[in-house]
């Protein structure tokens, strides 16, 4: 049959630690995927985001130069184009650099003459042949090699027109690029490479970060690319990481706090069991010692009644036997009624000035008979002219024949007893020592707890309650004072009764 507290230990481990055990593996198991699948999930988003980036770009570009070339589409209309105001046109768009506009048999129509080197970066796209195709495909705009752009106008005359012309990198780059990505909510770098790979744009400084996802740019900026590369310390894998770090320390925790509850849950079980123990001890030990003494009255008084003792001097042996068990009695009595008291709260003390010598004789007297019959040598050294004591007399006696109770039933070869009263450090200090069977060292402060009674073997076949220190305490500290203990065992003991001169 296990014990509650083993019994409980078992459960509170299938209970709690056992689910807390799979919730950790199931924990670990979904989080490898969900590193997995976050990753995947990471590069899919990063890929659309550049396609949507891409498109705005190129829109927002689009947007740019058809406003520009509706213009100079309207400017053509109105006749042959006048230098001046293209001019103008080409001030209010920072975009466009160098616009050229060819007549369908590749005649310059503005400006009047090609500028320095210009005719062989233009030449090759507004040949006649290479206008005839431009005409046939009917595209408006068109990039080619990577730098010239065409459009497709309509003269009055209804010929087509050409404008070819080159854009301003540093205007896309701050116009087009910076308006369009810098508004981008997401913790990913953006960037522009252009033919060559190198970055037109970035949001920001790219250093060694990890390309997630590039997509290329459609007409408007052919063999250009939208990159799209990872924050440091924003991949997926490190925020799972993190996740993991997170969860893994908040299962730590709570298997801590489950233990911690489990053990202190443990301990409050064991106490209480022990408790329960000591209690039943308790009433065990008080039942014997209540039956003793009345089983002794009553036989010697049975006796005495019968008229059976002729002899005087035994006669008078029996009253004394009597009376000294009668008073053994009501002394346990006492303890016990006290001891609720206590427990309860009940327990009052009347202080008054009191004179410390006699109350600690008469207390001596009462245990007279015992001390003397089982051959105790007895010392009591009281300090002279010891002044009243505040206290409550007759608790601080029943503390005392506590003391001396004990010293009687816990001494075996070497009988005797030695009280000393003195003053110290404004304290009435009173020592009861003996050379009885000693206390080992780490029972010294368990003996003033209630019920409690050292190893059986030692006290075996001695009478007690277990409440008798545990009154002296409570009365030594009622008073302000305490009460300590120097014992070895087999040396013998003694206990000292500290209490302020004043009272409490
Ligand atoms: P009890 O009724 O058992 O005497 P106490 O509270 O008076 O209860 O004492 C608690 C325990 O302390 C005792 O059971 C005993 O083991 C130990 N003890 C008390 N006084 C002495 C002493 N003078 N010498 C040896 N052991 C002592």
């Amino acid at each position: 049959m296990l014990s509650p507290s083993a019994r409980f230990s078992a459960l509170a481990l299938l209970a709690i630690v056992a689910p807390a055990a799979i919730v950790a593996v199931l924990g670990y198991v979904s989080i490898r995927q969900w590193e997995a699948s976050s990753e995947l999930l990471y590069r899919e988003q990063a890929r659309d985001m550049a396609a949507m980036a891409a498109e705005k770009v190129e829109m927002t570009l689009r947007r740019t130069q058809d406003a520009f070339l509706d213009r100079v589409q309207a400017a053509v209309q109105a006749g042959p184009p006048s230098e001046r105001a293209i001019d103008g046109l080409l001030a209010d768009a920072p975009l466009i650099r160098r616009l050229y506009l060819v007549g369908p048999r590749g005649d310059l129509l503005y400006p009047r003459a090609w500028r320095e080197g210009d005719q062989a970066i233009f030449g090759p796209y507004v040949s006649a042949t290479a206008l005839h195709k431009l005409v046939r495909e009917g595209r408006r705009d068109v990039v080619a090699g990577n730098q010239v752009c065409l459009a497709l106008l309509t003269a009055r005359s209804g010929a087509p027109v050409v404008a070819a012309f080159l854009r301003d990198v540093e205007t896309l780059r701050r116009d087009v690029f910076e308006t369009t990505l810098g508004t981008f909510e997401s913790p990913t770098i953006i960037a522009v490479l252009d033919h060559e790979g190198r970055t037109v744009y970035s949001r920001a400084p790219i250093g060694d970060a990890q390309r997630l996802s590039s997509v290329a740019f459609r007409d408007a900026l052919p063999d250009w690319r939208l990159a799209i590369y990872q924050s440091p310390g924003a991949s997926p894998r490190q925020a799972v990481r993190r996740q993991v770090m997170l969860f893994t320390g908040a299962l730590g925790i709570l298997v801590a706090v489950i233990v911690a509850g489990i053990v202190a849950t443990w301990r409050l079980i064991r106490r209480e069991t022990e408790m329960a123990r000591l209690k039943s001890d308790f009433v065990a030990n008080v039942s014997h010692d209540l039956r003793t003494p009345l089983s002794v009255i009553r036989m010697f008084g049975e006796t005495l009644e019968m008229g059976r003792v002729t002899d005087e001097a035994r006669r008078q042996e029996y009253y004394r036997v009597i009376t000294r068990e009668g008073e053994r009695l009501s002394r346990l009595i006492d303890n016990v009624l006290d001891f609720s008291r206590i427990e309860g709260g009940r327990r009052t003390y009347d202080m008054a000035p009191t004179p410390v010598e006699p109350l600690v004789r008469s207390t001596l007297e009462a245990f007279a008979y015992p001390l003397a019959q089982q051959g105790f040598k007895v010392e009591v050294g009281v300090a002279a002219d010891l002044p009243d004591v505040v206290m409550a007399a007759d608790a601080v006696g029943q503390a005392l024949a506590n003391l001396v109770d004990n010293v009687i039933k816990y001494s075996a070869g070497d009988r005797a007893i030695a009280i000393d009263v003195r003053t110290a450090d404004e304290r009435l200090v009173i020592a009861v020592s003996d050379r009885g069977i000693g206390i080992a060292r780490e029972e010294h402060a368990r003996i003033f707890e209630k019920f409690y009674r050292v190893g059986r073997s030692d006290t075996q076949g001695r009478r007690g309650s277990g409440v008798g220190l545990a009154l002296v305490r409570h009365v030594a500290e009622s008073h302000g004072g305490d009460v300590t203990v120097e014992s070895e065992p087999g040396q013998g003991s003694c206990f000292t009764l500290r209490l302020p001169l004043g009272g409490a």
